[in-house]
């Protein structure tokens, strides 16, 4: 690709190390580094962290607060990002609805919501899945009943991410009946503290609050709030969609976890009381991820180049690999970790590790993010459902 000769990406790579180095709160990657549970405030600080350098939206356009960056800055901040073990930052604002809010929002509603997702002080949810519509999210049945200058929502939405945190929520509601189901979905955006919104916690495998189910039981909408034209929602959730499933791939990560995977197999003794990686069977294993990664690191950078000109196949087929990659190096480390990952479920608050000094402190956040990655393979859509959008492109050739 020639990506990685440009010589000014050097310098640049010199730049951006130097940041996470002696300008990003080094607590925070303290607090990564030993499987700490991030809380908000602690994402504020990452986020607003890298908005001090204009370093947070990467891949937004200039004029909207974003770097402008080409797909070859972009993956080196994101390896150095990753090399120094920051916190991925929260996707729903500033890689789904901020995009979309730049590309398909008016003028006001631009100067309304990009400025508080730069500044990380409002936090958002997506509310597209429902109880009967995941896969088959053209389903839903959230209704939007315009009445004068609101709409009037009633229905719910399942699996919202972090919606305990946020502070706005971008919907697709049904505000007509059409024949073709895709059809008379509007993009509506909803303030949390309206009258008429329920938070309710779901407690994933890991033990952990990241998912909620949002009731809305006659929510006023300001039509004002509506993201483009009514009816024509389910353009603008595809066109996030696509960059969702792009924003999976965490190459650079999946590097430094090898790296670490390695570390580990070096040090941690088998059964015979030599190190685990003269097992022939794990050194292939770690072998054939290792080649995974790489591959899946010339694929991305591919598709990144390409632009808009990258299909939905493509962008899919890289949704695929990339989420059975991160559950694949998942399985290592529980693999390394044994029967210590066990405790996975009695890691709270920041003394975890001196209340249980035998346990390898990376095993029981690696039971945790095993349990959790399960899901990688499933949001985002499924991958089945990625393979149906591939052959639905190869049929049509
Ligand atoms: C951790 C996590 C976080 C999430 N966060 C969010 C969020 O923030 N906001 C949001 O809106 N949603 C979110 N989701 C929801 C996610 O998008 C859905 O779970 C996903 O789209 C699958 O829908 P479903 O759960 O209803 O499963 P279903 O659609 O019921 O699928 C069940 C199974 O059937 C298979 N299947 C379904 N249809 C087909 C088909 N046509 N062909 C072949 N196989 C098929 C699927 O692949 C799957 O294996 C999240 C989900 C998880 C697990």
């Amino acid at each position: 690709m020639g990506f990685e000769f440009y010589p000014e990406l050097g310098a640049f790579r010199d730049e951006v190390r130097s940041f996470f180095e002696n300008d990003y709160p080094q607590d925070l990657i303290a607090r990564v580094k030993a499987g700490v549970i991030l809380s908000r405030q602690d994402q504020v600080r990452n986020q607003q962290a890298l908005q001090s350098r204009g370093w947070l939206a990467i891949s937004w356009p200039r004029e909207y607060g974003g770097p402008g960056w080409d797909a070859a800055h972009r993956h080196v901040f994101e390896e150095e990002a990753d090399r120094a073990g920051a916190p991925a930052i929260v996707p729903m604002a500033v890689l789904y609805v901020g995009p979309v809010i730049y590309t398909f929002g008016n003028e006001e509603q631009k100067r309304r919501w990009l400025p508080s997702i730069l500044d990380s002080t409002e936090f958002w949810g997506q509310g597209y899945s429902e109880p009967e519509a995941g896969s088959d999210l053209a389903s839903l049945r959230m209704t939007a009943e315009r009445d004068g200058d609101n709409y009037v929502l009633n229905g719910s939405k399942i699996w919202t991410s972090y919606g305990h945190w946020a502070d706005w929520i971008f919907c697709l509601a049904r505000t007509s009946r059409e024949e073709r189901k895709q059809d008379g979905i509007s993009f509506l955006c909803a303030e949390m503290s309206s009258p008429g919104i329920s938070v309710h916690p779901i407690i994933s495998l890991d033990g952990i609050h990241h998912l909620n189910r949002v009731d809305f039981d006659n929510v006023r909408v300001p039509v004002s709030q509506r993201i483009g034209d009514e009816g024509k929602g389910w353009h603008y959730a595809t066109f996030l969609l696509q960059g969702e499933r792009l924003s999976y791939a965490h190459i650079a990560r999946k590097r430094e976890d090898m790296k670490l995977l390695r570390q580990l197999a070096s040090r941690l003794p088998g059964d015979d009381g030599q190190p685990l990686i003269h097992s022939p069977v794990l050194a292939a294993k770690l072998a054939a991820c290792e080649i995974e990664v790489e591959t899946l690191g010339i694929s991305l950078m591919r598709t990144l180049s390409a632009g808009e000109a990258a299909s939905p196949a493509q962008v899919s087929a890289l949704k695929i690999a990339a989420t059975q990659s991160a559950q694949r190096i998942s399985e290592l480390f529980v693999e390394l970790a044994g029967p210590q990952g066990a405790v996975f479920a009695e890691r709270h608050g920041e003394g975890w590790q001196a209340a249980m000094p035998l346990v390898e402190p990376f095993a029981p956040p690696a039971m945790a993010a095993y349990l959790f990655e399960r899901a990688q393979t499933i949001y985002g859509g499924a991958t089945e459902v990625q393979k149906n959008i591939i052959w639905r492109m190869l049929d049509r050739q």
